[in-house]
């Protein structure tokens, strides 16, 4: 292979531990817990829809550490969004919820960072929500931890604060679509390969934040995810 110029580094996620996790895709459900598609119109039944951020719009963040972000260009109302990450490890296509476990290599806390504004007039034209959702560092996430040290995540609580004002917060047991059922519908229309990332979706209180605002991000048995809005 001769490259007319030098590739881009490989996206990468730090392990909790030590390690590196290389990112191949960044997939996203929509609206997967029922408060949070009631505050932005809907019902909470809707069947499980997805769109995707590119790779390296990952900000990531070490433990112990305080990751930044820019304010991002053209939007007035950039929005937090509290995730559970879920990384593939084993690959595959149509995978049944019952063997889902399998494939999922670690977890991670995440922000689906969205600018709201920009997502609002797409959707309302009808058009991707790509300028919304998959801008650059809209993607932060602390260290994943092998679910060989977590088990299973199935409950927990998931919360986020703005300079210590606690603005979201649920239960991992609150997803409509389990973690299992999202790999099952997720490998159906793609081909899930090792170094995917999936997050999952965010509980209710989604709010703006400006230059300045430092969020704190937990989820039970994951740690804490802190990232300043520079
Ligand atoms: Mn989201």
């Amino acid at each position: 292979m001769s490259y007319v110029f030098t590739p881009p580094a490989i996206a990468s996620v730090p392990v909790a531990g030590g390690g590196d996790f290389p990112v191949h895709r960044i997939y996203c459900v929509g609206r997967n817990y029922a408060d949070h598609a009631v505050e932005m119109g809907f019902t909470g039944r809707e069947p499980p829809f997805f769109f995707l951020k590119p790779a390296d719009a990952v900000v990531p963040v070490a433990e112990g550490e305080t990751g930044s972000i820019p304010y991002p260009t053209l939007t007035k109302n950039f929005h937090h969004e509290i995730e559970l990450v879920v990384a593939i490890g084993t690959g595959g296509r149509h995978i049944a919820a019952a063997d889902a476990l399998q494939h999922i290599w670690g977890y991670a806390v995440g922000l689906d960072m969205t600018r709201r504004d920009l997502q609002n007039e797409m959707k309302k034209q009808g058009r991707p929500w790509c300028i919304g959702k998959a801008f650059d560092h809209s993607a932060p996430i602390g260290p994943l931890v092998p679910r060989a040290r977590t088990g299973e995540l199935l409950t927990g609580a998931i919360t986020l604060a703005v300079n210590g004002e606690v603005r979201q917060k649920g239960d991992l047991s609150e997803l409509i679509w389990s973690v299992n059922e999202t790999i099952e519908q997720l490998s159906a229309a793609w081909e899930l390969r090792p170094g995917d990332l999936i997050y999952t979706g965010t509980p209710a209180g989604v709010s703006a934040v400006k230059a300045g605002d430092v969020m704190e991000g937990t989820i039970a048995g994951l740690g804490t995810l802190r990232v300043a809005v520079a």
